[in-house]
């Protein structure tokens, strides 16, 4: 299985040719990266322009989607108007999703289940904060997250697990901690569908990687990949994080 890095860019950068100038240098400086998968995520304002461009071997991703087919529902998007444009990923879950939009597993759920009908793959984001007690949070998420999903469509989804208190912060998970996470994330994962699959589900890592700590995650902790938000908008950054993990 290729390492899949994601690149989050949130709500940066915040100018067209900022952002022209990231994605070209990405693309320049990642061409032989052949065995490593990279999505990158901008904001929607250029996605489909850099998608419909590249003619590399980097997918897209949407930071966010509605759940509903089409209809009147003014500033949103739809699942399949992303497949249409040459998207393959979707963000889903993310903590300042749910801290700022105040998405709850409900929404959360009814996204995945748009996200997979529409034939695209959803990133769900889960992640405990500092006080919160881990086991309990990822069962919550994860069980309210895939909730009626079965197991032939939960074949396209990816976990990312981001610790909120890793997020943003420079203080990212320990080695141990992430593997000991990923674990039981497989554990309640083969408890809802079965250990095969729960084996073969992609899990990222992500929170305050950098290019100094982006390998461990991958070689040692029993990852399959990472989500990299801050460190993303450095091509320099971005491009060393994909050449540590091929
Ligand atoms: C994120 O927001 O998904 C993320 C991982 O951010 P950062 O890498 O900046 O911690």
């Amino acid at each position: 299985m290729k390492p899949l890095i994601v690149a989050n860019w949130k709500m940066n950068p915040q100018t067209y040719k900022e952002a022209e100038d990231l994605f070209q240098n990405i693309l320049k400086h990642t061409k032989k990266a052949s065995n490593v998968e990279i999505v990158l995520c901008p904001p929607f304002t250029w996605l489909t322009d850099f998608s419909h461009k590249n003619k590399s071997s980097i997918l897209f991703g949407a930071q966010n989607v509605f759940f509903e087919e089409k209809g009147a529902y003014t500033g949103e998007i739809s699942p399949h108007m992303l497949k249409s444009s040459k998207v393959d990923y979707v963000i889903v879950g993310h903590s300042e999703r749910r801290k700022y939009f105040n998405e709850t597993n409900d929404i959360i759920n009814k996204k995945i289940k748009a996200i997979l009908q529409a034939g695209l793959n959803p990133i769900f984001c889960i992640g405990e904060n500092i006080d919160e007690d881990k086991q309990s949070v990822l069962e919550k998420q994860i069980t309210e997250g895939l909730k009626s999903i079965s197991r032939d469509q939960v074949k396209n989804l990816v976990i990312a697990y981001e610790p909120i208190w890793a997020i943003g912060t420079g203080n990212n998970c320990s080695i141990n901690q992430t593997m000991s996470s990923i674990l039981l994330i497989r554990k309640i994962i083969s408890q809802l569908y079965t250990r095969e699959l729960a084996n073969n589900m992609k899990i990222l890592y992500g929170g305050s990687v950098n290019s100094k700590n982006a390998a461990e995650y991958v070689k040692d902790a029993g990852t399959n990949g990472l989500l990299v938000g801050g460190a993303s908008l450095h091509a320099e950054e971005f491009v060393n994080i994909v050449t540590s993990v091929s």
